[in-house]
């Protein structure tokens, strides 16, 4: 027998299949991990073919030196998967599998698995039915044998009866590894009475399918898809639920622990590399049944899945902005069609992508149209910073925003202040009147680059002077740059001595439980007020907060990609969801330098569709995804001329593809990236715009000309949302 082994090594050169011999004596399976030699040195590999013939000269093929275990550490589903990603997204193959494995079983980290064996359980009264016949042989074998593993019974018997023998106590799992399961906090296991629209959204999603979940903040989805992974459960299925990295909050962690116990299985960045390894275990066995994490939960090694569940959809953390590239819905997609189970996308503001799918019938629209306590949302209340300036008031907060926060204050409540201080991009605005310096040909925002002094548009490449002087009011009160949290905190101690004022952002939650920690210590604040990033946008419900500022809105509306708009409206809506979510009545105050911009008016209306139909019929006009693609092929070297020379030669070729797509190619350019060096190597790029119905091929075409003519990997980029 022959074995197609992938290397588990990164080298462009590398990515390809190799051909082994198995010898005689070895049981080897696909998707086995093994040591093979290769050179000079034995490596760790893969198996993902067998064959009874060979493709190469035989007398020249190696011999497989060993198994690294005795089952296969990646399951057919995930060698599929591995074929879908590699096509779809032009990754190499090695690059694909590590996904699907925790570090510590990769790159010759090779540690011994678990392994549960079984022994007969000499005071166990109960017997085996004459007519479970497999059960009564694995009975015999193990009087035989003693002991066996539990694959080497399940491949002889079948699982069911190794499972029912172990839960009538007539076997015992031998030797049993402590798992390093995270800790979470207590969790919150009160019952609720699903109201109607729960119920109708937990009666339709029923089929494999995607349904895309709208629900408005606190309309309760959390309890939806509780129900739905309880009856999947109960069908013996198991379950995937992603959430994004930042509300991976202690508090969803417990929730889902109180209520399904050990039967969850946590990933997410926080663990150390031997918890992380042991939760994926415990998938693996069949331990645990459901996989909670952030992105990369979706590679979690479940087989049988009845449902798999994106909360909080539209965020971005799902497309995975350095290699391996790929977009989780699309993986999420595989796998429910795989699985033929359905996929549910939740949020309270869906992506205008996924919501013009619901909208031609592509997703199946389910709504939560209320808060499932009953709450009204939070009055939003727009101040116009520009006119505090008029009235004199240049600081940080406005007047409004400062006597409410007083107010909390007297009453001993809280407040949560929010910074957009995501993106270092830094756009140049006129104080006067709001002016933002747009590119001229794409209507995004430029950047502001101090080393040469010069506005750029991330887009296009497009290059302008920096502004003296506003285009509009002709005020040369023109500046760049953002407010931080620590300013925010410091302005506030001196307004407020002696209230407890708390931080969260990257710099304070760096250290593992730092999170948890500060939440906490808000928890107990009264009065208390927490400022910090969009890591306080999401999940938390706190009832004592009653009042929310958003201290520069416009942050992220100047963002300088096409979705920023989205985003805005989005952020507006997620952190006003913060306030007034108990008894307590809340209010949000939001400044903005662009008061009449439409996405205030519909955020602060909690107008979703309103703000949607907007927006597409903007993207629409202006040729912008989900109606056109975006591409960019970066290329990255440590020499300089390499790279722009490998730049030229693509360029001069993918140049002719305009011939070929004249119509479908609505732009076209190679130019420096917008940060010149990363990490050492100088950066540059092709951007393309493309129309939809030839975006594929065209994609194609496109890698073949550079995948010919680079000896290195060229990562290729669809609708990123960084572009820098
Ligand atoms: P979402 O995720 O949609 O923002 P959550 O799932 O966090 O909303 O629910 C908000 C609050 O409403 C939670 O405290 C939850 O326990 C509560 N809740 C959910 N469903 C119901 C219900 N049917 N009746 C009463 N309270 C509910
Ligand atoms: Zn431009
Ligand atoms: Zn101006």
């Amino acid at each position: 027998m022959f074995a197609s082994v992938i290397i588990d090594q990164d080298a462009k050169a590398l990515d390809k299949v190799f051909e082994y011999i198995v010898p005689d004596d070895m049981t080897a399976k696909v998707g086995m991990r093994v040591i093979v030699p290769f050179g000079a040195r034995y490596i760790q590999g893969f198996i993902i073919d067998l064959n009874d013939v060979c493709q190469y000269d035989q007398t020249k093929l190696k011999k497989i030196q060993a198994l690294v275990e005795d089952f296969s550490a990646i399951k057919i589903e995930m060698l599929q998967l591995m074929k879908f990603m590699t096509k779809k997204y032009h990754l190499k193959l090695a690059s694909v599998l590590r996904l699907f494995l925790p570090s510590e079983m990769r790159e010759g980290k090779v540690k011994e698995l678990f392994i549960t064996k079984y022994v007969l359980n000499r005071e166990c009264q109960a017997e085996v039915s004459k007519n479970a016949k497999k059960q009564l042989e694995i009975v015999e074998f193990l009087k035989e044998n003693e002991i066996a593993t539990s694959a080497e019974l399940t491949q002889r018997f079948g699982g069911s009866a190794v499972k029912s023998l172990f839960e009538k106590g007539i076997i015992l799992k031998q030797k049993e590894q402590l798992s390093r399961t995270p800790s979470v906090i207590e969790g919150n296991n009160k019952k609720v009475n699903l109201n109607e629209s729960q119920l109708n959204a937990i009666n339709t999603v029923t089929e494999h399918k995607t349904y895309l979940l709208h629900g408005v903040t606190g309309s309760g989805k959390t309890e939806v898809y509780m129900n739905l992974i309880e009856r999947e459960l109960a069908k013996g299925k198991n379950a995937i639920m992603l959430v994004p990295e930042i509300s991976l909050t202690p508090q969803i962690m417990s929730n889902f622990k109180s209520r399904f116990g050990d039967k969850v299985a946590l990933l997410h960045s926080g663990l150390s590399a031997g918890e992380r390894f042991d939760e994926w275990k415990r998938l693996f066995s069949g331990q645990a049944t459901i996989a909670i994490g952030a992105r990369s939960a979706i590679f979690a090694p479940i087989e049988n899945l009845g449902i798999i569940i994106i909360d909080e959809e539209h965020e971005q953390s799902y497309i995975s902005e350095s290699n391996p590239r790929y977009n989780t819905h699309d993986i999420a997609k595989f796998r429910a069609r795989f699985n033929c189970c359905p996929l549910l996308l939740g949020s309270a503001t869906p992506s205008v992508e996924s919501y013009e799918k619901a909208k031609k019938g592509e997703y199946r629209l389910v709504e939560l149209p209320v808060r499932a306590n009953g709450r009204e949302m939070p009055r939003i209340q727009i101040i116009d910073m520009i006119n505090e300036i008029r009235m004199g008031n240049s600081g940080i907060f406005s007047s409004q925003l400062l006597s409410d926060l007083a107010n909390v204050v007297n009453d001993k409540k809280q407040a949560m202040i929010f910074i957009n201080r995501r993106g270092y991009a830094s756009f140049m605005r006129c104080r006067d009147c709001g002016y933002i310096a747009k590119c001229s040909d794409c209507d995004v925002s430029l950047v502001y680059h101090r080393e040469d002094n010069r506005l750029k548009c991330h887009y296009c490449g497009k290059q302008f002077k920096v502004l003296d002087r506003c285009p509009h009011c002709h005020s040369e009160n023109i500046k760049h740059g953002a407010v931080g949290t620590e300013k925010v905190v410091s302005e506030l101690q001196a307004i407020f001595p002696g209230v407890k004022i708390l931080r969260m952002d990257n710099d304070t939650t760096s250290t593992k439980n730092a999170h948890q920690k500060i939440l906490n210590e808000f928890k107990h604040s009264l009065p208390g007020i927490l400022v910090g990033t969009q890591m306080i946008a999401k999940g938390h419900d706190f009832e004592n907060v009653v009042l929310v500022g958003i201290v520069d809105a416009d942050q992220s509306l100047y963002q300088t990609d096409y979705r920023s708009t989205e985003r805005t409206f989005q952020l507006i809506t997620q952190v006003s969801g913060r306030a007034g979510r108990s008894e307590n009545e809340g209010k949000v105050v939001l400044q903005t330098y662009a008061p009449r911009h439409y996405v205030y008016k519909f955020a602060s209306n909690y107008d979703y569709k309103g703000f949607f139909r907007k927006e597409e019929n903007i993207r629409e006009t202006a040729n912008f995804p989900p109606f056109s693609r975006l591409i960019r092929v970066l290329f990255a070297d440590i020499d300089e001329n390499n790279v722009r020379d490998l730049l030229k030669v693509c360029y001069n070729s993918a140049i002719k593809l305009k011939d070929k797509y004249p119509n479908e190619i609505i732009y076209m350019d190679a130019m420096k990236s917008p940060i010149k060096r990363m990490q050492n190597k100088y950066r540059y790029q092709i951007l393309l715009r493309v129309r939809l119905p030839y975006a594929d091929q065209i994609e194609d075409d496109l890698f073949e000309i550079v995948d010919k003519a680079s000896k290195n990997s060229v990562f290729f980029e669809i609708n990123p949302t960084n572009l820098s």
